[in-house]
């Protein structure tokens, strides 16, 4: 497994890969990796001929108050369990090597990005699409994963390859949980053990919901208010639960197939997201 940090070396390694016939997935991660993002790769490993994770905590996406400095790095870990899944290339920059002094350049996705996580986080949808944007022409993957625990910025990506004409197919993956069912993130390392508790009340919210809709309630008002009071109920300060249209993110007045159910939540100082499509 190669690990290249400067990203014109990245962009030769790769050049060079599809020249020689390689079909190339990326996977964009921030590290600290779950199985959540190994399932990606994997995806990736099964579709693509040679697989490049890029590794890299991008700075534009975090809000000045947010958790850039404590976000966990776990490099070394990170690279034995991509090495184990087969993965071809690591791409490990630096934020200066991504965004060199007078960088000025930014990708924004106008309205769908200002809304869910987008209207709570000022400029992090920007930020992602950015980042994205770059790591998109550095690789020239075929194919480019992402998980659907992070719907919204799924939707916002997709957008910008349609709007843009990045020639790539984005590959949305399913959201990996633990067993009791809340759903990984490298942010869960933040939690005390009281915490992880109080944290299920997020994916409860969500399968009451679910259940509501499975026995045949369609109106989303009551929809959410059901999904906020379980949240409440644990004493969650809730951040957003909407349930909106997957592509545009705006909120709809009937729960359909498809409708997106998402919810993001603050457990002690640690915000979480989590979401379902409905069936
Ligand atoms: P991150 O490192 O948090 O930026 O995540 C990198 C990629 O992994 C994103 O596309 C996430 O949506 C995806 N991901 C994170 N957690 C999960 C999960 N629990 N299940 C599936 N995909 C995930």
């Amino acid at each position: 497994m190669r690990i290249v940090t400067s990203a014109q070396e990245m962009q030769w390694v790769c050049r060079e890969l599809r020249g020689g016939g390689a079909v190339l997935g990326l996977v964009p991660t921030m590290g600290a990796l779950h199985e959540g993002h190994l399932s990606l790769v994997r995806r990736a490993r099964g579709e693509c001929s040679v697989v490049a994770v890029s590794i890299f905590v991008n700075p534009l996406q975090f809000g000045p108050h947010e958790d850039f400095a404590q976000y966990p790095r776990t490099f070394k870990e990170d690279c034995r369990a991509l090495e184990r899944e087969g993965v071809g290339v690591v791409f490990a920059p630096e934020a200066e090597e991504m965004y060199p002094a007078g960088a000025v350049t930014t990708v924004s996705v106008a309205e769908v990005g200002d809304r869910l996580d987008g209207a709570s986080r000022p400029g992090h949808f920007a930020g992602v699409a950015t980042v994205v944007a770059k790591l998109l022409h550095i690789v020239g993957p075929a194919r480019a994963y992402f998980g659907q625990k992070d719907a919204a910025q799924l939707a916002v990506l997709r957008r910008m390859v349609r709007d843009l004409n990045f020639d790539v197919k984005l590959v949305g993956c399913a959201i990996v949980r633990d067993a009791d069912g809340l759903a990984l993130s490298s942010r869960n390392r933040y939690l005390s053990a009281e915490e992880r508790a109080l944290a299920l009340a997020i994916r409860c919210s969500l399968a009451v919901v679910e259940k509501m809709i499975d026995e045949g309630t369609r109106d989303a008002d009551v929809l959410v208010c059901a999904g906020r009071r379980v949240l409440d109920a644990e004493g969650l300060r809730v951040d957003y639960f909407a349930a909106v249209d997957a592509d545009t993110l705006l909120p709809v007045q009937t729960v359909t197939p498809g409708t997106l159910v998402a919810v993001a939540a603050w457990v002690g100082a640690t915000r979480l997201i989590d979401n379902f499509l409905a069936r």
